[in-house]
């Protein structure tokens, strides 16, 4: 494939807003896309995520707000006067063309020569050579999400738009034809922006994940920072699987009680009483009676979930609050039985009940409150 021949584009948004009749569909998004990124937008069903993308394609005209490809104002552009290539779920094939005639199909700005030049380029990186001369029903899903591919990167554009493309596939093929579209977008380096529901995919995908819930902007930032430093409560519980366990608490000097444990807060400088605490699943650790831990504290299993290389355990504390544990397996735990638990002291989050605001991470000042200890003491 010829490499793409202008710069990167960035693409802004800026206080875009969507109303359909009574409906705030999205409502004053802003961020960048920077040049050569791969930002994925995620978030449930009905946040927004497609409306967003189809305003940036120019398919959905924009209530309020502006939107740029570089220094150019294209708000008020149509589809085809933005050079964006956009990928569907549904493919979006003509049935009755040939895979070739598929992709080269509306080219008509280029000469045959060209156009031959492009798809021979995009087939060879797609691996669909042999393909080209057969109907899309003669072609598997993974076969038909390629032309679907080839067709975007024939017409170069500035900027790659994708909606959903891969749920159509089953699972197997689905992460197959993620390691390629990175791989895809390794080697174009083309702006893309690529929409999802499923938190694994926008993480393994995205440079940067901007989270959308009912059309507002929760956090944009890359894969680890969404994980580590969730803004909020809603980023909390849609990034990571299983989910972060909220734990009501109370909290006085820098201490989260609760019936059952009470866990220190280094540096916690966040308001007093009620609260919640974030722990995930996978930052609570099964204890075995040899090894004593001080940060333990007892839980009673309800469930055990067995997924091969871990198990989960639904556990209640003493007063009934239930939460997750994603232990290693073989342990011999049984659903009735009482286990001690202890959990990571630097992965420790506070939100605030009421706003789901975060207002403390103890990443931000535990390590460091550690290291400065083990620093005093010579130990390391
Ligand atoms: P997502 O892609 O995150 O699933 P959408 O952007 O498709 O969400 O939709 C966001 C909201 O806007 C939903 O409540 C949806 O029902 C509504 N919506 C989408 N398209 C239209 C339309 N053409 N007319 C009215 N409402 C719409």
């Amino acid at each position: 494939m010829s490499e793409h021949t202008t710069e990167p584009t960035t693409v802004q948004l800026d206080g875009i807003t969507k109303e359909y009749a009574s409906l705030r569909a999205v409502e004053d998004v802003d961020f960048d896309v920077t040049p050569g990124e791969f930002l994925v937008i995620v978030g449930p069903s009905g946040c927004g995520k497609s409306t967003t993308l189809r305003m940036i394609a120019g398919l959905e005209t924009v209530t309020d707000g502006e939107l740029f490809f570089d220094d150019e104002r294209v708000t008020d552009l149509g589809a085809s006067e933005r050079n964006v290539a956009m990928v569907f779920q549904n493919y979006a094939l003509y049935p009755h063309m040939s895979a070739r005639r598929n992709i080269t199909f509306g080219m008509s700005e280029f000469d045959d020569e060209e156009i031959a030049d492009r798809v021979e380029n995009a087939a060879e990186i797609l691996d669909i050579t042999d393909l080209l001369d057969r109907k899309p029903k003669e072609l598997s899903g993974g076969e038909r999400q390629r032309v679907a591919l080839g067709r975007a990167i024939c017409r170069d554009p500035d900027v790659f738009l994708m909606d959903e493309p891969l749920s159509n596939l089953d699972a197997k093929l689905r992460v197959q034809m993620r390691g390629e579209l990175a791989r895809l977008h390794d080697e174009l380096g083309t702006t893309t922006i690529y929409v999802t529901h499923d938190q694994t995919e926008a993480m393994t995908l995205g440079d940067r994940v901007a989270v959308l819930d009912d059309g507002q902007l929760q956090q944009v930032d890359p894969p680890q920072q969404l994980y580590d430093f969730p803004q909020n409560r809603f980023v909390a519980e849609f990034i990571g699987d299983p989910a972060m366990n909220m734990l009501s608490v109370n909290i006085t000097d820098q201490t989260a009680e609760h019936d059952g444990f009470s866990i220190p807060l280094p540096e916690y400088d966040g308001f007093e009483g009620s609260a919640l605490l974030g722990l995930r699943p996978e930052d609570i650790k099964y204890v075995r009676e040899s090894e004593p831990d001080n940060e333990a504290f007892k839980a009673t299993v309800t469930v055990t979930e067995p997924l091969g290389d871990t198990v989960l355990f639904y556990c209640q504390t003493p007063d009934g609050t239930e939460f997750k544990v994603q232990s290693e397996p073989r342990l011999g735990v049984e659903s009735g039985d009482e286990i001690t638990l202890s959990y990571d002291p630097d992965r420790l989050h506070v939100f605030d009940p009421d706003s789901g605001e975060a207002v403390y991470h103890s990443a931000e000042t535990a390590g460091a409150t550690r290291a400065e200890q083990q620093a005093q003491t010579g130990d390391d």
